[in-house]
């Protein structure tokens, strides 16, 4: 029984620059169990290759750095009871933010194709100088590009979101899916799928674990060429076999 899943606790502690150091110290809570690190790779052929190498010695636990988690156990109870007892020792505390504005969301997001998130604790990215920086400063994770994209936007004081589109549309940039007003709480794209708008709350719990002060290990831009085109090529693939389909 194997259960992969993608563990807020475990990307904010495999995005730190002493990730082997702190991930090391924190497993030794559980001498039982015998675990990896896998360096970052694409989900896919170049993530499963990568565990292969190290399945040999039958791991229990593997930390995915940059994306998640695996746990295997013998039984589903077995996997049960060692997720919470991992999730335990790799746990990091949640910077306490305060609340979303979300009138003064409402009002920025006026005439706009952009709403205020609906959830609460997705307005945690945009609501310390600390968080915002990490989810701005780069893509932390792979999810996190496929449905949010590369490109997070910034509001500047008192911008909205109609002038902040506006000023955009000359470079003909296309507009970011997620928009950070500092100190008053997030906006989404309308145009938002729900697998997006859970990515978005996934954001505001992973940058709200990083310890400030921290330097983030991001993904690097071919990392996230790779991710983006990837995807476009697998609904491309998906479109194909609909069409081939219907002939
Ligand atoms: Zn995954």
């Amino acid at each position: 029984m194997i259960a992969h899943y993608h563990c807020v606790n475990a990307i904010a502690i495999s995005v730190l620059e002493n990730r082997d150091a702190l991930i090391a110290e924190r497993m030794t809570a559980l001498p039982d169990l015998r675990w990896a690190t896998i360096p970052y790779r694409r989900p896919g052929t170049p993530l499963a290759l990568e565990i292969d190498r190290v399945a040999g010695d039958r791991p229990d636990v593997l930390i995915l750095y940059n994306h998640g988690i695996i746990v295997c156990g013998e039984t589903v109870d077995d996997v049960r009871a060692r997720i919470d007892r991992v999730t335990s020792a790799l746990s990091m505390p949640k910077r306490p933010g305060t609340q979303a504005d979300v009138a003064a969301l409402n009002q920025l997001a006026a005439d706009s194709e952009f709403h205020a998130a609906e959830d609460a604790e997705s307005h945690k990215t945009a609501l310390d100088e600390a968080s915002l920086a990490f989810a701005t400063g780069g893509s932390l994770y792979p999810d996190h590009v496929i449905f949010l994209g590369t490109e997070i936007g910034i509001l500047a004081d008192g911008e909205t979101v109609a002038g902040f589109a506006a000023a955009r549309e000359p470079a003909g940039k296309a507009m970011p899916k997620l928009l950070l007003a500092p100190g008053k709480g997030v906006l989404l794209a309308n145009e938002l799928t729900s697998g997006g708008r859970v990515m978005a709350r996934c954001l505001a719990e992973v940058v709200s674990r990083i310890p400030a002060g921290q330097t983030p290990v991001y993904l690097d831009g071919a990392q996230e060429y790779e991710l983006t085109h990837w995807e476009a090529e697998q609904y491309r693939q998906a479109l194909d076999r609909k069409a081939s389909l219907k002939a």
